[in-house]
């Protein structure tokens, strides 16, 4: 006996039931154990950062990484299952920032490096372990004990030498320039951390006078929106050629920005060149000797502003670049902390922010202000603390990109990137890339292993902990991991016998991530390290080795990766910029990359907006095997809308699949049937059916996942639930109460196969059902089963079936459109066009309920044709009104290709318009191929079939709700109105298991159970 199957799935219960039952039988230790030995299938996961609990979107690419592992593990594939956590730099640190309530580097550094160091780590062990817990409810198959951690010291020191080999190719450099600031964080951004991180943001809208000397009573006037940098200001740009003009007011604009003015006097922008004006702060010490000039500036927009404008190259990237060309003095009026310095007066200590208020006074003081407004627009803020950003000089930690431009493109073009175009994305994204800004002025990070010496100015790089080691002056007792404080205790010696301190910068965190495929694989190591992964901050929390050389070799590059469409500027560029630069080659053959989840309105989710869904709470009310099926479902180039009522919809679209199931193992019990290897007898063309379109499934789940399609998996995973619930079994229904063992067989064959290729996406429930339905001599779990071989179909009979099966979709379309139940029988169907389906004449009449088949055109339907006037109008002119004419008659012959002749005109298939309709007393549905349709009108015969066909529908009704039983006789009473539905009393005996059919006095039907 088959174990029951409820009526409906609690998918929780069976999901906590599995995951134990998973963990008591060691299910994965022995699939991995099966696999050991087998061919290689290298996945590389990208890390999460251990930072908070994991959000619904994580589960998007956690699902993906899932299926396409356990599939490749049911194929045989042995994999590492190494999950990362991502564990220093911004993220961790703005995150321990806020749980302290620190705001500002000077409250991290009077809190102390070394205390807040702790807490980071505190932080990421915490939420490494929230995280494993939420991967493990959601049915992810990881080597737990076994997680890399980019704040080990060994993924450091592989990420020093990737330093040390970018320095001795001249690679690295100290810049000195304007770079985006978060004052609140005290550090630069680089260019990838920049992307997508805007906001709406309302600024003030200036429009200044600069005086300018020896024109006396005129000014140029420019416009700003930060008031704070025109204390910097140096110099005023025009555009040589546009024409400005005078106005009556003494001010100089741009013609075009101001068409309609009045001007007094007009000038080209060259004539204005090296004019020099009055700086609006001239008083402040900083602007102490600086000649304020007109410049040359081919790139002046004339979309916006005055068509002149302010110049302040201590706080702008341009202005930076023209400082340089026209040489103009810097002036940077903000420390790390967008606080003004001392040189500038009344501004001093105060924020980009408040001297807003005192800049606009003191400008309308003076009447150098000619309008004072707002402006929103669009501004960039720090993707970490979304504080708004400025521009600062800064000297930066650079590695420049133009020498490994073209081998990360070479590199890039042997990768395969599904959905394809996203190979492009990636191009883009190398063709632009600026060099690469890897310095960040924090604490919890990457130290860089940077010495410059004063004394012989060579800049030397550590390599490795040992170099360190070997170079150290003192400290080294103390060095307890490669972090700061520690790190910055240990001096060591130049070369030149100095002795050199580290510079204080830390790395950016995509240096972490990008190193693993070098630092978790053992690149150049020479021996295997047991736990020689788990030194450092990650000590205690991991058990990783550090493998050997030859293990690197067989497991890079990455066969397969997969993370969301902003990795590519991301960790899929930091991955292949550090792998070219060591190896030449793409770390990784395949991407699968994915787009962003919203909520089920199609909104951004935010916490600050109440729609946001974390990972613990999707867990705990849809269930892991819905989420999952909802990421496999989604076309991953489009973002994905995420919430309880798509999650619904999944769930009652599994029952089609559940009740299949449970079909099955009702009527298994009941004729107590076993089945074997084959089939118990012999097989009817609807089995011989069941079974190719089995092998179908197979072979087309079996694509979809080598493609790492995943609509492609659902797709057939649904046509063929489809085909089994509403061909197979309906057509089957009668077999099965009569016990019918090879309809049984056949059935239950068509369900194993399908729990083990829909496994990989729904885990939990392929395993609760395959313990019930598996062989007894199967294994225990599903993912203990290897994977089925596709083999030879037959086509040709798939193509019959699914040819009878369009017809009778088409016959059930017309029949709705003509508003005629499927219960009531009709007189005749006429089919057109079909091939092969004409063997199937009982079927369809059967479906369809209609007492004869013809296979012949449709003479049921009429076609309208009408001019398609834009086009014909013009074409025909005079002529139209005859040509509309003849069509309306039905005047016309038809062409092929779907034009039509009609009063001596050819008119093309895009010059009519067809409308194909129903004669009066016929229903009709057509597609490309087939043209379906069926008489309407009906007699007393069809009208008392159709009573009968309701009859048998109720008392069926009636039956399940008595709570009878399949194998149970019944008596069924029919009131006196029914007495001429008595001719069919063999039928409805038959089709409601009844011993006996009788009309007696009672207003309803009543039905009786018979001993
Ligand atoms: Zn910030
Ligand atoms: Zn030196």
């Amino acid at each position: 006996m088959y174990e029951e199957l409820p009526q409906y799935p609690d998918h929780l219960a069976l999901e906590e039931e599995i995951l134990a039952w998973w963990d008591a039988e060691g299910v994965f230790d022995r699939l991995r154990e099966r696999n050991r030995g087998g061919p290689p299938f290298s996945f590389m996961d990208g890390p999460i950062t251990a930072n908070n609990p994991m959000g619904a979107h994580h589960c998007w690419g956690r699902t993906l990484k899932d299926v396409f592992q356990r599939y490749k593990a049911l194929q045989g594939h042995d994999q590492r299952y190494q999950n990362g956590f991502d564990c220093q730099g911004l993220w961790v640190e703005v995150g321990v920032e806020r749980e302290l309530g620190l705001n500002s580097k000077r409250e991290i550094e009077e809190y102390g490096i070394a205390e807040f160091a702790e807490r980071c780590k505190e932080r990421v062990a915490k939420y490494a372990e929230v995280i494993t817990d939420q991967c493990r409810r959601l049915g992810m198959w990881m080597d737990w004990d076994n997680d890399y951690y980019t704040f080990s010291d060994t993924n450091i020191e592989y990420i020093w030498r990737f330093l040390k080999v970018c320095h001795e190719r001249g690679w690295l450099y100290k810049g000195h320039r304007s770079v985006e600031w978060c004052p609140r964080c005290g550090t630069s951004l680089s260019q990838h951390e920049l992307i997508n991180s805007y906001a709406m943001l309302t600024h003030p809208s200036l429009y200044v006078r600069f005086p300018l000397k020896d024109r006396k009573g005129e000014s140029l006037v420019v416009w700003t929106t930060t008031p704070w940098t025109l204390p910097a200001n140096v110099a005023a740009a025009v555009k040589p050629d546009a024409e400005y003009g005078l106005n009556d007011e003494g001010d100089w604009w741009a013609v075009e920005r101001n068409p309609d003015a009045t001007f007094v006097r007009r000038a080209s922008g060259a004539e204005l060149v090296g004019l020099e004006y009055e700086g609006p702060f001239d008083a402040l010490p900083a602007q102490q000797g600086v000649v304020h000039r007109v410049i040359p500036w081919d790139d002046v927009a004339l979309t916006e502003g005055t068509g002149i404008v302010h110049i302040a190259p201590g706080c702008g990237a341009e202005d930076f670049e023209l400082s340089r060309v026209h040489d103009l003095p810097v002036l940077t009026p903000i420390n790390e902390a967008g606080r003004f310095y001392e040189a500038y007066g009344e501004f001093e200590g105060r924020s980009t922010e408040d001297v807003a208020g005192p800049v606009t006074i003191e400008l309308e003081r003076r009447g150098l202000l000619v309008e004072a407004g707002s402006v929103e627009h669009r501004y960039p803020i720090c993707w970490r603390c979304s504080t708004p950003l400025v521009f600062r000089i800064a000297d930066d930690w650079l590695i420049r990109a133009d020498e490994i431009r073209q081998p990360m493109l070479d590199a890039n073009a042997t990768v395969h990137w599904t959905p394809d175009f996203y190979s492009k994305r990636m191009d883009d994204w190398l063709r632009n890339m600026d060099d690469w800004n890897i310095s960040r002025r924090r604490y919890f990070g990457l130290p860089l292993p940077f010495y410059p010496c004063d004394s012989c100015g060579e800049l030397t790089v550590v390599g490795s902990l040992a170099e360190l080691r070997e170079r150290a002056t003192g400290g080294l007792e103390q060095l307890q991991e490669l972090h700061r404080p520690w790190i910055d205790n240990v001096p060591i010696r130049c070369d030149c016998g100095a002795e050199l301190r580290r510079v204080q910068e830390v790395g950016d965190a995509w240096l972490d991530a990008g190193i693993v495929p070098f630092s978790t694989l053992g690149w150049q190591n020479p021996e295997w390290k047991e736990h020689g992964y788990a030194t450092g901050a990650a000590a205690g929390l991991t058990g990783a080795d550090l493998p050997d050389h030859a293990y690197w070799e067989k497991w890079y590059p990455a066969h397969w990766v997969s993370e969301m469409r902003e990795q590519i500027r991301l960790w899929f560029y930091s991955q292949c910029f550090m792998s070219v630069t060591l190896t030449g080659k793409s770390p990784y053959l395949s991407v699968l990359t994915y787009e962003k989840l919203l909520d089920e309105h199609g909104r951004e989710m935010h916490r600050s907006w109440g729609n946001a869904i974390d990972a613990a709470e999707a867990l705990q009310n849809i269930g892991a095997d819905v989420i999952r099926f909802m990421f496999c479902e989604h076309v991953p180039s489009q973002n994905l809308k995420f919430g309880y009522g798509p999650a619904a919809e999944i769930r009652r679209r599994l029952l089609t699949y559940w009740n299949s199931v449970k079909f099955y193992v009702d009527y298994a019990n009941v004729g107590n049937f076993r089945p074997g290897v084959d089939a118990p007898g012999e097989l009817q063309p609807l089995d011989r059916w069941l079974l190719e379109r089995t092998e179908q499934l197979v072979a087309e789940m079996s694509d979809a996942y080598d493609r790492y399609w995943t609509p492609g998996i659902i797709r057939a995973f649904d046509t063929f639930v489809d085909d089994l619930s509403n061909w197979y079994i309906r057509r089957s229904r009668r077999r099965f109460w009569n016990g019918d063992e090879v309809a049984l067989w056949t059935l239950w064959n068509a369900l194993v196969r399908s729990v083990q290729v829909i496994g990989p996406v729904m885990p939990f429930l392929a395993d609760y059902l395959w313990r019930r339905l598996r062989a007894d001599d199967a294994p225990e779990s599903v993912f203990l089963e290897p994977w089925p071989e596709p083999r030879d179909r037959d086509n040709e009979l798939l193509e019959e079936v699914s040819e009878v099966r369009r017809v009778v979709e088409l016959g059930r379309q017309a029949r709705g459109d003509a508003g005629l139940k499927l219960r009531q029988p009709l007189r005749r169907l006429v089919v057109q066009g079909a091939g092969p389906a004409q063997r199937h004449v009982d079927e369809i009449a059967e479906e369809l309920r209609v007492k004869e088949v013809e296979f012949a055109p449709v003479e049921a339907m009429e076609v309208r044709v009408k001019p398609n006037l834009p086009l014909l109008g013009p074409k025909l002119g005079k002529e139209l009104g005859p040509v509309r004419a003849a069509l309306e008659a039905g005047d016309f012959e038809q062409l092929e290709g779907g034009g039509v002749r009609v009063n001596g005109h050819e008119l093309g298939a895009d010059e009519v318009l067809v409308e194909r309709r129903a004669r009066d007393g016929w229903a009709l549905a057509a597609d490309d191929v087939l043209t379906v349709a069926m008489t309407t009108e009906l007699d007393d015969e069809l009208r008392r079939e159709g009573r009968v066909y309701e009859l048998i529908h109720r008392v069926n009704t009636m039956r399940k709700d008595a709570g009878l039983e399949l194998t149970d006789r019944i008596r069924l009473t029919l009131p006196a109105a029914d007495a001429d539905l008595l001719e069919h009393a063999d039928w409805i005996k038959n089709e409601v298991l009844a011993t006996e059919v009788a009309t007696d006095s009672v207003s309803e039907p009543e039905i009786a159970k018979t001993s």
